[in-house]
C-alpha cells in the first residue's frame, strides 16, 4: 500500500507516512486505495489487525501489525444502549478515557518500532490528544514528545493529565488559543533551526498513523449493528479536527455496513456554514463547553474534500449540525433525568443532533469519559461524576509543564533546553 498527499502524488509507504506527519507539499497522506476487505465479527485486536493489514503493506511493520494491535487495544469498546433506537459506542475505557488513546496507542506502538534514532514529536492539543499521546508514548525511549495546549482553556484536570508524565513528555502551556498552538506546530515544520535540531514528527489527528486505527471501531460496532438490525449502521459522530469522522468514511469505503455518518460540531461551524453555503472559511475558534471539538480551522476537512472532490457530494454525504451551549447543556441534564447516563459535552452534541434525526436506529458516538469534564457537568446536574480507576490513578501523580508565550523562537529554544 502507498500514501499520496492530498495535494499531490509523491507515493510513499506506510513507515514513511507517518514518521513525517504532513507531506512536503503541505498537504495530508491519505491512503493511495481503499481496497474492499471482507470483515467478520472477531475480538476486537484481531478485526483491527485484519482491517489495518491492507494498509501497512510492503512496510517494516507488516509483520508485526496483530502484535501493535494487541498491545495497543487492550481495553474493551462496548457499545450499549442509551434508549430504544440509540446506542452508544463508547471509546472511553482506554488508558486517558477518551477516545483519542485508540489512535496514540497505535502510532506508539508504530513509531516506537520504527524510530532508529532519537525523533521529537510536537503536538498542539484542545484537551484529550495530549493527555493520550502523553500516555502512550510516555518512557517510549527514542521519541522525545513537546505537547502545547492553550494555558487555562482545557480544564484543570484535562491539563492535569497532560502535565503528569514528566521524563521524556514536555507540556507547553502557551499563553494564546489552540489554533496558536496548531499554527506553532505547522510553522515548526519548515523552520531551519528545527530541522537542524532533530526529527520532526507530529502525533496530530493529521497523522495518518492515528486515523487508520480508528477505523476499527466503526468497522467493530458496525457489524454488530448489522447482525442486530440487517441494515448498515448510522453513526453520529462529536466532530472538531474531522479525523473521528474521517475514520468513519474510510471504514465505510473499504465496506462495512455503515449507511449513514453525521457529524456534530459545537458552536464552531466552519463544516455546516460549508455545507450550507460551499464557501470553506476557517476562522478563530470560540470557546464552548465541548472543549475538544473548539477548531476553527480543521485539518482533516481537506481530506474529506480529496475523498468527495465536489461540495455537492460533500454535502450529500456529510450531514453536519451545530450545537450551542444551551443544547448541549439541556441534552445533558435530559439524558441524565431520562436514563441516568452521565454524557460528556462532546457526547452531548451527538445526542442532541440524535434527538433531531429519525426513528431508525442511530450509534452515537460517545468520546470521552463525563468525569473528564466534572467542572462543566457537575454543576448542572448537581452530583459528584464517579472517577473512573484508570482517571484516578493519572490525577494522583505530580505535575510538571512550562509556561510559555506564543511565540516560535521561545518555544524552540525551551525545547532545546529542557531535552538537553
Ligand atoms: C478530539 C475530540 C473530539 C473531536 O474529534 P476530531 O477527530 O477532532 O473531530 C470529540 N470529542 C472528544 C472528547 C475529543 O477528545
Amino acid at each position: 500500500m502507498k500514501y499520496l498527499s492530498t495535494r499531490g502524488h509523491d507515493l510513499i509507504d506506510f513507515a514513511t507516512a507517518i514518521q513525517s506527519g504532513l507531506a512536503p507539499d503541505g498537504g495530508l497522506y491519505v491512503p493511495q486505495t481503499f481496497p474492499k476487505i471482507k470483515l467478520e465479527n472477531l475480538p476486537y485486536a484481531e478485526l483491527v489487525t485484519a482491517l489495518i493489514k491492507p494498509f501497512v503493506k510492503d512496510s517494516p511493520l507488516e509483520q508485526q501489525i496483530a502484535d501493535i494491535c494487541e498491545k495497543a487495544f487492550n481495553f474493551p469498546v462496548p457499545l450499549t444502549q442509551l434508549n430504544d433506537n440509540t446506542q452508544l459506542l463508547e471509546l472511553f475505557h482506554g488508558p486517558t478515557v477518551a477516545f483519542k488513546d485508540f489512535g496514540a496507542r497505535f502510532l506508539a506502538e508504530c513509531m516506537n518500532r520504527l524510530a532508529t534514532k532519537k525523533m521529537t514529536l510536537m503536538i498542539a492539543t484542545s484537551g484529550d490528544t495530549g493527555s493520550a499521546v502523553a500516555s502512550a508514548f510516555h518512557g517510549k525511549e527514542n521519541i522525545q514528545v513537546v505537547i502545547l495546549y492553550p494555558e487555562g482553556k482545557i480544564s484543570e484536570r484535562q491539563a492535569h493529565q497532560i502535565n503528569c508524565w514528566g521524563d521524556n513528555i514536555l507540556s507547553l502551556a502557551v499563553q494564546g488559543t489552540f489554533d496558536d498552538c496548531q499554527r506553532l506546530v505547522k510553522s515548526a515544520f519548515t523552520n531551519a533551526n528545527w530541522q537542524a535540531y532533530t526529527h520532526l514528527s507530529t502525533a496530530n489527528s493529521i497523522n495518518i498513523g492515528r486515523l487508520l486505527p480508528q477505523m476499527g471501531y466503526y468497522a467493530y460496532s458496525s457489524l454488530q449493528y448489522f447482525q442486530q438490525y440487517g441494515v448498515g449502521a448510522r453513526f453520529i459522530v462529536p466532530s472538531g479536527n474531522l479525523g473521528n469522522i474521517t475514520a468513519a468514511f474510510w471504514a465505510k469505503q473499504i465496506g462495512c455496513p455503515i449507511t449513514e455518518i453525521v457529524a456534530a460540531t459545537n458552536a464552531n461551524a466552519i463544516v455546516p456554514d460549508y455545507i450550507r453555503t460551499g464557501n470553506f472559511e476557517p476562522k478563530r475558534s470560540v470557546e464552548t463547553l465541548a472543549n475538544a471539538m473548539d477548531v476553527g480551522n480543521p485539518s482533516n476537512f481537506e481530506r474529506l474534500k480529496y475523498l468527495f472532490q465536489t461540495h455537492e457530494s460533500f454535502a450529500e454525504n456529510m450531514p453536519a449540525y451545530a450545537v450551542t451551549d444551551a443544547q448541549i447543556t439541556d441534552t445533558i441534564k435530559e439524558t441524565y433525568q431520562k436514563y441516568q447516563k452521565i454524557i460528556c459535552p462532546h457526547t452531548a452534541t451527538a445526542c442532541y443532533v440524535r434527538n433531531q434525526l429519525s426513528d431508525k436506529p442511530w450509534i452515537v458516538v460517545a468520546t470521552a469519559d463525563a468525569s473528564k469534564f466534572e467542572e462543566t457537568i457537575e454543576p448542572m446536574l448537581n452530583i459528584e461524576i464517579p472517577v473512573p480507576p484508570a482517571l484516578q490513578l493519572l490525577l494522583k501523580k505530580p505535575s510538571h509543564f512550562i509556561s510559555v508565550v506564543a511565540d516560535e523562537e521561545v518555544i524552540f529554544n525551551t525545547v532545546k533546553k529542557y531535552f538537553s
